[in-house]
């Protein structure tokens, strides 16, 4: 594996690489790489792909300074996991490379509700941050197709408006279904903060998004909104939401429908925020 720190090097390798009739596959990360980072990097495998991943935490779409300060870092074995996963390429740059003092964004996105709701309302300015990083990233590894995990619903979507809004950032976005524990709980480099007792409780999450499609035919959303929202506080959680939305276009919902319909937790166990979702129908 290839590793690059600096923009103008990884523009110049991607390019002769394209020449050569490569087609880049690009894996966006903010490291502490576990099992569904690693199932982004294997759906990223075809016969005439070149990997690339990056390792960034991206300090703009921290709106909480002492999630960033924590944000786990284990550079050397997330080196291993994806020379071990045949990465190709890995871009590691130093925040100077991303944000420099001169750089200024190529286009103003338009996010609309999906930065005020969910998500966006609980981490406020999140988004931007997000789309900010995205956009750079995008601008500088010009990727044929990108890659992102469903574990992020929200983000996805956003993703998904950003490049439906760009002229010239046209890649392919690729969802991955989302990697779990044994026990349900949807893998995530915050997992690695639990404490055991913590670890032990947080499979309550996929708990209530199970129990949330199981009764999607029986009972009215209001009922398991309540139930679900009661356990997790039961079981020590400070719930953020027990959400049900379209699926296309994160429309909240007060009431199960026959539409392709998404259900969304997010819960803090201690300091770590957890959040998830599963597809319903
Ligand atoms: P992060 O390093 O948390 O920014 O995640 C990088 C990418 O990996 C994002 O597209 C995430 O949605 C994806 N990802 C994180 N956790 C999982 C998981 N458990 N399963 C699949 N993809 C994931």
């Amino acid at each position: 594996m290839v590793i690059f720190k600096k923009v103008k090097d990884i523009e110049e390798y991607l390019i002769a690489k394209k020449e050569e009739g490569k087609k880049v596959h690009f894996v966006p990360t903010m490291g502490a790489l576990h099992e569904g980072h690693i199932s982004l990097i294997n759906a990223a495998k075809t016969n005439d792909s070149l990997i690339v991943a990056s390792i960034f935490i991206n300090p703009t779409q921290f709106n909480d300074k002492s999630d960033f300060e924590n944000y786990p870092v284990s550079k050397s074995e997330d080196i291993a996991l994806l020379t071990e996963a045949s990465c190709d390429v890995l871009f590691i740059p130093p925040t100077a490379e991303i944000y420099p003092n001169d750089h200024i964004a190529v286009f103003a996105y338009e996010l609309g509700k999906l930065e005020n709701i969910l998500e966006g309302e609980h981490r406020p300015g999140h988004f931007k941050g997000v789309s900010q990083v995205v956009s750079r990233l995008l601008e500088i590894i010009n990727p044929d197709a990108v890659y992102f995990g469903q574990k992020d619903y929200q983000q996805c979507m956003v993703i998904k408006a950003l490049l439906g809004q760009s002229s010239t950032m046209k890649p392919d976005l690729i969802i991955c279904p989302t990697v779990r524990e044994d026990d349900g709980l949807a893998m995530s480099s915050r997992n690695r903060r639990l404490t055991e007792t913590q670890r032990a409780l947080a499979g309550t999450i996929y708990q209530c998004l199970v129990s949330i499609q199981a009764k999607q035919t029986t009972d009215s959303f209001a009922i398991v909104q309540k139930e679900c929202l009661n356990l997790l506080k039961d079981k020590g959680f400070e719930p953020d939401y027990v959400a049900i939305a379209k699926a296309a276009d994160l429309e909240l919902l007060d009431d199960y429908t026959n539409e392709p319909t998404v259900a969304l937790i997010a819960a803090k166990i201690g300091d770590i925020r957890l959040i998830d979702n599963m597809l319903l129908n």
